[in-house]
């Protein structure tokens, strides 16, 4: 979607640092910016880096280079950078940030490497900054700090032995940074709301290689534009996350078979109205996975609810269909991450969403439709499809209507389904023939779904194909007032003109 081989043409003076920012700018002398190539870039930033922190820097051929380059869920976002920067601290961040705006070298940050497009959380010939090295963390009362090296597993891992537990990602391996920032959808949404909502203070590195805190009190605008905003602002060197007493949790594993759809899907819409309500925080997992080798379809629910009751009260709509298997347990937020890996490397994967009102005759009719069109690429060698049905209670939009900060999302007080399609492929020449089919099948049923009414704009960053535009998704005034705080924490355009990666708010 974006060039690499973009010319830069930076006119602005470096260094000058807005007023109302709290700390002082690393750069304080201004010097005249001339257009940069990428390679010119790149040379002049990993020159500097190398100089600086010889041990922290990875070169192409070097021992660790394939390693570092292949750390990627998805097999497309495997580049090749032309240096590798693993930080140990923020200080060093800061320098290296510092350092690209001085080259203008284009560079790209990877936190858990899940996000899912090729230029997402790499760069070809230019600069990637891998927070491998930065997996501190500082447990407090009711807070964690966490350095964006972490995984979810981590935090679950690091809050055990408090009985706590922190509202972030449902599977193992997810970084903590990438899901925080755009948005975050944990099991607990319908009580504690998204993981943005969950952030209470932010330490960032901003373009000029300033390090300031966005909290309640310190920057508030950059605070709320960070809750969802994603790259656009800085790069996050700490998140310190609310923790909630959660000693327990109950699960279920859920499986059926292909005559359980109709009554899965139901069960989905009634589970994400009901839920509106709720006091007990709890959520799931659902997937309907089809295998055109086989022919099987196989619905999944992973549900999860605080406390002990057994089985968890919330899905037993679910519980009610008959099933292939179903397995309930009462564990920890670490013992059940742990057996829900996401491995990197996988697959080719591509993803696509859109927002709906819940109906479930609707979405049995597209599921049908999907697998349809599924079968019209049976033929790409490890064709993995995956109809994902995410669920958006309410209940979770009411926590930032309340909470006094809000997020850039500004999500209306209804139940929303976000149905995603996840699809994994195995060769590079099958790729325009399954981006070509999926792009073309999301939008014609969300096309659909305008006609009926039931369709609703907003995009999550975290289930979107990288043809999707997230930001058309938000209220306009969020956007414009985006635009604003981007413009005030970045006005030399470190990370809309340097910063691949991600979903950009654009100009
Ligand atoms: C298997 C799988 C399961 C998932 N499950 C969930 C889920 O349960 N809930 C959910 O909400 N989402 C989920 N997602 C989506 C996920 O949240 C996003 O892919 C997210 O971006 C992953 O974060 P990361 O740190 O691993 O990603 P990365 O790919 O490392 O980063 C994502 C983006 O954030 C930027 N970034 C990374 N670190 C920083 C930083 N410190 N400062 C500024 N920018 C930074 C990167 O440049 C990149 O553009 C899932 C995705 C996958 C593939």
């Amino acid at each position: 979607m974006k060039s690499l081989s973009l010319f830069l043409h930076l006119s602005s003076a470096l260094g000058s640092t807005t007023p109302s920012l709290n700390q002082r700018s690393r750069n304080d002398s201004c010097a005249a910016v001339s257009t940069v190539h990428l390679q010119t870039g790149a040379k002049c930033a990993c020159s500097k880096l190398a100089t600086s922190y010889p041990d922290f820097m990875i070169f192409p051929g070097s021992a660790n280079y394939t390693t570092q380059v292949t750390d990627y869920w998805d097999v497309r976002a495997d580049l090749d950078p032309a240096c590798i920067f693993l930080p140990t601290s923020a200080d060093q961040v800061a320098d290296a940030v510092s350092v690209f705006t001085t080259c203008q070298a284009q560079f790209a940050v990877r936190g858990g490497g899940h996000m899912n497009y090729p230029g997402s959380n790499n760069i070809n010939g230019g600069v990637l900054l891998a927070f491998n090295h930065m997996t501190d963390y500082q447990v407090h009362n009711d807070t964690i700090d966490v350095t964006p090296g972490m995984t979810w597993y981590n935090v679950y891992s690091a809050l055990e032995p408090y009985g706590r537990a922190a509202i972030g990602g449902r599977l193992k391996t997810i970084g903590v940074p990438g899901l925080t920032l755009i948005g975050g959808v944990s099991y607990f949404i319908n009580k504690y709301g998204f993981a943005m909502d969950n952030v209470v203070s932010y330490d960032v590195v901003l373009g000029n290689g300033t390090q300031v805190i966005a909290n309640a009190t310190s920057n508030p605008d950059l605070f709320w534009a960070l809750k969802g905003g994603a790259n656009n602002f800085g790069t996050v060197t700490k998140f310190t996350l609310k923790t909630y007493s959660m000693p327990h949790i109950s699960t279920t594993i859920q499986q059926f078979n292909e005559s359980a759809v109709y009554d899965f899907i139901t069960a989905t819409c009634n589970l994400v109205l009901a839920d509106s309500e709720t006091t007990v925080a709890g959520g799931s997992v659902l997937d309907i996975t089809y295998n055109v080798t086989t022919g099987d379809v196989a619905p999944l629910l992973l549900g999860v609810q605080e406390g002990i009751s057994n089985p968890p009260s919330m899905f037993t709509n679910f519980t009610a269909i008959p099933g292939v298997s179903k397995t309930n347990n009462v564990t920890t937020s670490k013992q059940w991450a742990s057996n829900l890996d996401s491995p990197k490397q996988m697959f080719r994967v591509l993803f696509g969403m859109h927002a709906m009102y819940p109906d479930p005759n609707v979405l049995y009719t597209m599921y049908q439709t999907w697998k349809s069109a599924i079968d019209t690429i049976a033929d790409v060698e490890g064709l993995y499809p995956t109809f994902v049905l995410n669920i958006s209670p309410a209940s979770a939009a009411r926590v930032a209507q309340t909470n006094g900060i809000g997020n850039v999302w500004g999500l209306d007080d209804e139940p929303l389904i976000w149905w995603q399609f996840s699809t994994g492929w195995a060769n590079a020449e099958d790729d325009l023939r399954v981006e070509a089919c999926i792009h073309q099948l999301t939008e014609h049923l969300h096309g659909i779904n305008k006609q009926n009414g039931l369709a609703r704009d907003f995009i999550y960053m975290g289930d979107a194909g990288e043809w999707q535009d997230p930001f058309a998704g938000f209220p306009a005034e969020n956007v414009q007032r985006m635009r604003e705080i981007r413009g005030k924490y970045d006005p030399l355009g470190t990370f809309s003109r340097l910063n691949w990666g991600g979903f950009k708010l654009g100009v």
